[in-house]
């Protein structure tokens, strides 16, 4: 879906707050994001890659000489039970040595099992794709199934990335395993612990609400409302639970960089700069 808030829209001053880029599994380095940014007339963006800082610092530096304000942040992959949920963290001090040392720790194991998942594919289905086709999707850190999926798609096996997770690597599908993750309080712990401000990404896509109210009890300073695969019905269901709650209201495209018709693009949300100001206010400044 296309989001604009009209009333901000005269002043020109919109922020996407999910955005990837290769520091995980989105196509566009840190630059090149910043520069798309600015064609598609935004003001700002979080750039959250999963698991991973490391484009941060290049992303920042582009924002700074084009004039894009770049609010750092991250995408902790979480689970409970067998749902899987997305946090959003902005505002975080990324430098520390721990919160690397625990980011390492998972990168390394979706790597062991991204080769798991190619083995099950050979297996299963007799395809012919190698661990080094997935290995070469990758450009800097966390490997993910786009990565895969990709793979999939160059070599003729799917027709594209929707049908890849459809069929073959989806939660459902024989050939997924699962990754070693954080619970969902860990990961809003983590946020905060690194002076961040913990969101819950796209609600709309969890199996079951049940987790949504789990991420608000433990803790979620906001929800992202506005998301390119929620209805508007789903906005205006979240934003009413975000106010409910006192939470902020968030929103982004989930960009990964990926041309197509059903794929996000940058400039289809458009959130009032505001959001983050208010982000802004609840991280910490400083860390003890
Ligand atoms: P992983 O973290 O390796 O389990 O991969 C999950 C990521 O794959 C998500 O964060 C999305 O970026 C992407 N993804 C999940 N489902 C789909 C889908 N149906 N179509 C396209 N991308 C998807
Ligand atoms: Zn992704
Ligand atoms: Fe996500
Ligand atoms: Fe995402």
């Amino acid at each position: 879906m296309v989001y604009n808030f009209d009333a901000q829209e005269k002043h020109g001053c919109f922020a996407d707050l999910h955005t990837h880029t290769t520091a995980s599994d989105g196509l566009l380095t840190p630059s090149q994001l910043v520069r798309q940014a600015l064609q598609a007339g935004l003001r700002a963006i979080g750039v959250t890659d999963h698991d991973s800082t490391d484009g941060l610092k290049e992303a920042m530096v582009a924002g700074k000489q084009l004039g894009v304000q770049v609010v750092p942040g991250i995408e902790l992959n979480t689970q409970v039970d067998d749902e899987e949920i997305h946090i959003l963290g902005y505002y975080i001090h990324y430098d520390l040595p721990w919160l690397q040392d625990m980011l390492a720790t998972i990168r390394h194991a979706r790597w062991a099992r991204a080769k798991k998942m190619v083995e099950n594919l050979r297996r299963i289905y007799n395809f012919d794709i190698s661990f080094e086709e997935v290995e070469q999707e990758v450009t800097e850190g966390a490997v993910g199934r786009p990565h895969i999926a990709r793979v999939l798609v160059k070599k003729g096996i799917v027709k594209d990335i929707a049908e890849a997770f459809e069929r073959y690597i989806g939660t459902d599908c024989p050939a997924y395993e699962p990754r070693y993750h954080l619970t969902l309080e860990e990961g809003i712990k983590t946020i905060k612990d690194v002076g961040g401000v913990p969101v819950l990404a796209h609600p709309g896509l969890l199996k079951d609400q049940k987790y949504t109210m789990l991420a608000i009890e433990l803790g979620v300073q906001g929800i992202e409302a506005i998301h390119s695969k929620h209805t508007p019905e789903q906005c205006e269901h979240y934003k009413t639970l975000a106010s409910n709650h006192g939470l902020i209201v968030t929103g982004g495209s989930d960009y990964h960089g990926e041309k197509g018709k059903d794929m996000p693009q940058l400039g289809d949300i458009k959130m009032p700069y505001s959001v983050i100001e208010e982000i802004k206010s609840l991280a910490q400044k400083s860390m003890p």
